[in-house]
């Protein structure tokens, strides 16, 4: 039997439906949620797990805030969302009509598969929702455009069949029954993620990268060792900070956050390292905890 695994990311506005959606695809078999860890690069939404596929859900937080007004982050934004889904999911509101051109030629001219989604149908009468469908497929000629309604799930089984024709063929990323200390690495890393970025909005560029060296449970409590890659430098003293407050003070706003999801003690140590490709393959498997 093949089997096929990987990253739906989704993008849309705040509340135009998109937790709402990921109940109706996950109902009771939501193994993983992660409100708690809440990412950057992805927060996971949650994953769906069948025998012979796991699809990893994720959307891209602050992608339409305020807070990333800033056009070349947004764009940023979108480009590490493109580089790291194996399909790309739009999602909007019917009657919704605003968009950033840029984004949306930035989604046009990606090679990945792209899903437009119009919600909340049940709202509209039936003309209105085929003129809405009419002007986003005008909008994106090359996409699959669906009316769905994700609070009554109307038509959310035919796009969660699209995405299983399109997701390819792999081994699965997470363990598919268990929170295991691999997902767990996971986790932890990306709240460390979390922080740093909260910590240093301006300075430090989304291209950190962070490997959990040591994941261990002792009797009374969870050692955790993590290092993180910068590319330059100057980026490691300001991680650092002034004999050493920045980091102790991202360090210990993570480790609360370890203590609180994980429900245990942390002891948590965080190394600083400049390494200019921390992009290769072997990272990224380490990232996913993998490395064994
Ligand atoms: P998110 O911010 O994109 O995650 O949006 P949510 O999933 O939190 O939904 C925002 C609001 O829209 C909630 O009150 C939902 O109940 C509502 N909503 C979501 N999907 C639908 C839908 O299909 N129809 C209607 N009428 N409301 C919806
Ligand atoms: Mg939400």
């Amino acid at each position: 039997m093949t089997h096929k695994a990987g990253f739906v990311n989704i993008i849309g506005n705040p509340n135009v439906g998109k937790s709402t959606l990921m109940n109706a695809f996950l109902g009771e078999k939501l193994s993983i949620t992660t409100s708690k860890a809440q990412t950057t690069r992805h927060r996971i939404m949650g994953i769906k797990n069948e025998e012979d596929y796991q699809i990893v859900f994720s959307d891209l937080p602050g992608i339409l805030d305020p807070h990333y007004k800033l056009q070349e982050k947004m764009l940023g934004f979108i480009n590490q969302a493109l580089q790291d889904a194996d399909i790309f999911v739009y999602m909007l509101e019917i009657g919704e009509r605003k968009y950033n051109e840029e984004i949306v030629e930035k989604i046009k001219n990606t090679k990945l598969p792209v899903i437009v989604l119009i919600n909340k149908i049940d709202k509209s009468a039936q003309d209105k929702i085929m003129e809405e469908m009419k002007y986003w497929k005008g909008i994106f000629p090359e996409s699959d455009v669906f009316a769905i309604s994700a609070l009554h799930h109307f038509n959310t089984q035919a796009v969660l069949d699209r995405i299983l024709e399109l997701l390819p063929e792999s081994p699965p990323y997470f363990p598919k029954d268990e929170m295991s200390d691999k997902t767990l690495r996971f986790f932890v890393s990306e709240i460390i993620r979390e922080k740093i970025l909260l910590n240093f909005k301006q300075e430090i560029p989304y291209s950190v990268e962070i490997v959990v060296d040591e994941f261990k449970e002792t009797a009374k409590l969870i050692r955790i060792k993590a290092t993180i890659f910068v590319a330059r430098d100057t980026q490691k003293s300001i991680l650092i900070g002034k004999e050493g407050q920045s980091i102790k003070k991202f360090a210990t706003q993570a480790r609360k956050d370890m203590e609180q999801f994980l429900s245990n003690k942390v002891f948590l140590e965080l190394f600083v390292k400049v390494s200019k490709n921390w992009r290769d393959n072997d990272l990224q498997l380490k990232r996913f905890g993998y490395e064994n």
